[in-house]
């Protein structure tokens, strides 16, 4: 199984565990934290888990998100 990396922030390393959809049909794969980041600042974006990965951190990005978004 390959890893793909975070494509959400620059300079990250850590593996990503989710992809955020964008309404455009655009895919980023993200880490738990910047997935969070991405999708809070993507409008009617979702979040989906990786092939492989558990489905606990699709989960965890979208409450994530809605933390952010509520200015926590
Ligand atoms: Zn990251």
């Amino acid at each position: 199984m390959d890893t793909t990396r975070c494509e959400a922030a620059e300079g990250c390393t850590a593996p990503a565990v989710v992809k955020i959809l964008a309404p455009s049909g655009t895919e980023t794969p993200a880490c738990d934290v910047h997935g969070a980041h991405l999708l809070a600042a993507t409008c009617n974006g979702k979040v989906y888990p990786l092939p492989g990965e558990h489905d606990g951190y699709a989960t965890a990005v979208w409450y994530g998100a809605q933390a952010i978004k509520q200015g926590d």
